[in-house]
């Protein structure tokens, strides 16, 4: 694409140079998070951003970012040295950091004075990513764990951050993840833009955001009409027969690809057997998995060249697979919020998706509870 400038983006305060970052990915119109939050988060302000999954948050936070970092660099040349942060992304699993990080890079790759962004998580070696901080980064993208292991051991500093960002907010500030998140905090300054993004709003992190955000802009985009394009089945059947019900399934239909979620790790690795012995073969991705493992799995699901991938929840949020046709939950999830955000891999930038329930017996009435919870009906 040879357009120099992107109109629509540069009516929301994005520079030429991000216009021109936006235009190579070939977006020519922001979608309404980008449009709301982008002038927000250039103006510094703190924000709380609620939009469905699939809607283009991401770039929401990225490109402004980007654009603050440069401009700031500009006006204070003899900037920080030594392990300094000046943008921090907090994401919950490791394949969002770098889903985040490719968005970083697609961004800034013609950028001069180059954007250094690292990105840490675990399974990886220590040592290497507190070397990488050693001259100090403009964006570090990370998940809890690993980023507090690297602030205990001062491989890393927050003096100098301007911008938290907090994606899958309402994951984070779950129990989960709710000890870590409040020490890492412990190490951050006072003083800072604060941006929380999510895509499912539960009451109770409402407390958590009001003592965290100062004066924040609240941009909520969520309406239950927004799930509409994705249709839900669900299909009875017993516990025992979940796996022939799955294979039936996968045999009769012509669905480019599938994602199968399990609740447990050692349920994908049962189902994925069974599949095997019936001639269907699948990827595996959770947490017990190698981390190198994990990747290839969800880069091989992600390029097409797998067509079913078996996932616990870690696959749930966030992650981006372009035209994902069908979602199947094996079992639904204990959480209800999890549901929307496993059927949310589907139908995503405005395209359709189908989602399917095997519902035994027992989870009647679990169902119900999640159908009464998002208020929605599934099937
Ligand atoms: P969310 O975080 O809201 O779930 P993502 O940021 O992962 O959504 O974006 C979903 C998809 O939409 C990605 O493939 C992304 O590249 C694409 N996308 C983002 N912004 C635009 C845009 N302005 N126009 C077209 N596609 C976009
Ligand atoms: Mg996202």
């Amino acid at each position: 694409m040879n357009k120099i400038t992107n109109p629509a983006f540069a009516t929301l305060g994005l520079s030429p140079t991000l216009q021109k970052a936006v235009a190579k990915l070939e977006f020519t119109l922001p979608t309404p998070i980008q449009k709301e939050a982008i002038p927000v988060i250039l103006e510094g302000g703190d924000l709380l951003a609620g939009a469905k999954t699939g809607s283009g948050k991401t770039l929401a936070y990225v490109a402004p970012l980007c654009q603050r970092i440069i401009t700031n660099k500009a006006e204070n040349v003899n900037h920080a040295k030594g392990r300094y942060v000046r943008a921090f992304i907090l994401v919950p699993t490791r394949e969002l950091v770098v889903q985040v990080r490719e968005m970083v890079n697609a961004l800034t790759e013609n950028i001069w004075p180059g954007i250094r962004c690292l990105s840490v998580y675990g399974g990886v070696k220590l040592e290497s990513q507190g070397r990488a901080m050693a001259h100090g980064v403009d964006i570090l993208v990370g998940t809890p764990q690993r980023v507090l292991e690297l602030a205990k051991q001062e491989a890393l500093r927050f003096n100098k951050l301007e911008t938290l960002v907090v994606d899958e907010a309402d994951r984070l500030m779950d129990s989960h993840f709710k000890e870590s998140l409040d020490q890492i905090v412990n190490y951050l300054p006072n003083s800072r833009q604060n941006l929380l993004f999510t895509a499912t709003f539960p009451d109770v992190i409402r407390p958590i955001v009001r003592h965290w955000l100062d004066q924040p802009t609240i941009i909520n985009l969520y309406s239950e009409e927004d799930s509409k394009h994705i249709k839900q089945t669900t299909l009875s059947v017993s516990k025992t027969r979940k796996v022939d019900a799955l294979v039936k399934l996968l045999n009769k239909s012509d669905w480019k690809q599938v994602l199968i979620f399990c609740n447990a790790k050692k349920t994908c690795d049962r189902v994925k057997a069974k599949l095997g012995d019936a001639g269907i073969e699948a990827g595996v991705l959770h947490a017990n998995k190698a981390q190198k493992e994990r990747l290839t799995s969800l880069t091989d699901f992600q390029s097409g060249k797998l067509r079913l991938l078996i996932a616990t929840d870690i696959v749930a949020r966030g992650l981006d697979i372009t035209e994902l046709p069908c979602v199947i939950n094996y079992e639904l999830p204990r959480i209800a919020n999890d549901f929307t955000h496993r059927c949310g891999r589907t139908g995503r930038a405005g395209q359709g998706g189908e989602v399917i329930s095997l519902v035994a017996e027992s989870e009647e009435g679990h169902l119900l509870n999640i159908e009464k919870q998002l208020g929605i009906e599934i099937g």
